[in-house]
C-alpha cells in the first residue's frame, strides 16, 4: 500500500531517524535562499540512508540529496518530499599508502585537514572549497589548478535499483563541473583519495596560500552559492559579466559582486526569483556584449 507524506515522516521518525517537517531550506544553503522542505531526513548511516531511498521509492515520493549546499538554489516554494542530508556520512578514516577514505558527508575542508595531519598533499587545492566530499564528487569540484578527478580512486555509492556499487575515477566519467551521478542519479556514500607523501609544512604554507587568494579575491562575507556560471570555452564569466558593465548590478536582494562579478551575493532576504532575474538578466547583457551564451554551474532545485 502506497502512503502519503504525513506517514512517510512517521515512518522514518519510526526507523530511528532524525528528521524534520517544513524546514526552511535557506538554513541549509550558502545562499540562504530557499523555501521549506517538506521532510529533512538526518540519517547517521549509509543503512539509514538506503532505507530512506526504499521507502520513497516504495511510495513513489520524490527526494533530493543534500550535502553541505554551497552549489544550490532552492526554490521560494521549497522542496517537495524528502531532502535526505548527507552530513552524518562522517567516517573518516587513513588506509595507509596514501589512501583516505572518507563518508560523503565530511567536508572538504575537514578532508584536507586530515590530510594534512597524515602528511598528504594533492588535495590543497580543495581547501576552502565549502563543500562536502560527496557534493564535491558529484560536481567534480576544482580549483587552483586541480580538481577531484585528480585525487579520487574510487567510491561506493548506492544505485537507483538499491544496489551498491563501487567504481573506479576512470568511470565515474568526471569532467568539468560534471560526473556520471547526475545521470544515474547514484547517491554517493564514500570515496577514496589517493594522495602522495609530501612535507607537512610545505603542504600548510600551500593551503594558507589558497585560502588568501580566496579571501582576497571572494566576496566571502555575503551569503552564495560561489561561481553561479560555468567558464565558458576560452572565457572566464566574471570578466565577461565585468566587461558587460554588471558589477553591482542588483535585483531585490539579489547582486552582482563588487569584488567577483562571476558570484551572486545575497545581500539580504533575496529570493530565488531575485536571484533568478539577475541570472537571466546576466545572460542577456553578457550574451548581446560578447555573443557568449553563460551556462550556470549551480544546480536549481525544487517545486
Ligand atoms: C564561497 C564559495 C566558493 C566556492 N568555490 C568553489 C570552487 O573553488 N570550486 C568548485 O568546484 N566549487 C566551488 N563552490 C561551489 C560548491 O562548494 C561546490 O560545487 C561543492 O562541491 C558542492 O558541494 P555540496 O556538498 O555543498 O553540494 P550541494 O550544494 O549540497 O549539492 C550539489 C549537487 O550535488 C548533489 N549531491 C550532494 N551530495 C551528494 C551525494 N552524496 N551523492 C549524490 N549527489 C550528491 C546534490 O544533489 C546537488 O545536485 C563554491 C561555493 C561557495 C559558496
Amino acid at each position: 500500500m502506497v502512503i502519503g507524506i504525513k506517514q512517510v515522516f512517521s515512518e522514518i521518525c519510526a526507523m530511528g531517524i532524525s528528521a524534520e517537517e517544513k524546514v526552511p531550506m535557506s538554513q541549509y544553503t550558502s545562499f540562504k535562499i530557499g523555501g521549506n522542505a517538506e521532510i529533512i531526513a538526518f540519517p547517521s548511516s549509509e543503512e539509514q540512508i538506503a532505507a530512506l531511498l526504499k521507502l520513497c521509492k516504495e511510495n513513489t515520493i520524490p527526494y533530493f540529496v543534500l550535502g553541505n549546499g554551497s552549489n544550490l538554489l532552492v526554490s521560494d516554494e521549497g522542496i517537495a518530499g524528502v531532502v535526505i542530508n548527507t552530513g552524518g556520512l562522517s567516517a573518516l578514516t587513513y588506509e595507509g599508502n596514501g589512501v583516505i577514505n572518507c563518508g560523503a558527508g565530511v567536508s572538504l575542508s575537514k578532508l584536507c585537514n586530515f590530510a594534512l595531519e597524515n602528511n598528504l598533499t594533492g588535495l590543497e587545492f580543495a581547501f576552502g572549497i565549502p563543500g562536502s566530499v560527496g557534493g564535491a564528487v558529484y560536481m567534480n569540484a576544482g580549483a587552483y589548478g586541480g580538481e577531484m578527478k585528480d585525487v579520487l580512486l574510487d567510491c561506493v555509492y548506492l544505485a537507483e535499483d538499491m544496489s551498491l556499487k563501487t567504481v573506479p575515477v576512470s568511470d565515474m566519467a568526471l569532467g568539468y563541473r560534471s560526473s556520471m551521478f547526475a545521470k544515474n542519479k547514484g547517491i554517493v556514500l564514500s570515496a577514496r583519495f589517493r594522495l602522495c607523501s609530501g612535507d607537512k609544512k610545505e603542504i600548510k604554507e600551500k593551503m594558507s596560500e589558497i585560502i588568501e587568494r580566496r579571501r582576497s579575491k571572494q566576496p566571502l562575507e555575503y551569503p552564495s552559492a560561489g561561481s553561479v556560471f560555468k567558464r565558458p570555452e576560452g572565457h572566464f564569466a566574471g570578466a565577461l559579466i565585468e566587461k558587460s558593465g554588471l558589477k553591482g548590478k542588483t535585483i531585490g536582494g539579489a547582486a552582482v559582486s563588487e569584488k567577483h562579478a562571476g558570484f551572486i551575493i545575497n545581500k539580504g532576504g533575496a529570493s530565488a526569483k531575485d536571484v533568478n532575474d539577475l541570472i537571466k538578466y546576466i545572460q542577456d547583457k553578457v550574451l548581446e556584449n560578447s555573443g557568449v551564451l553563460l551556462e550556470p554551474e549551480i544546480k536549481t532545485v525544487g517545486k
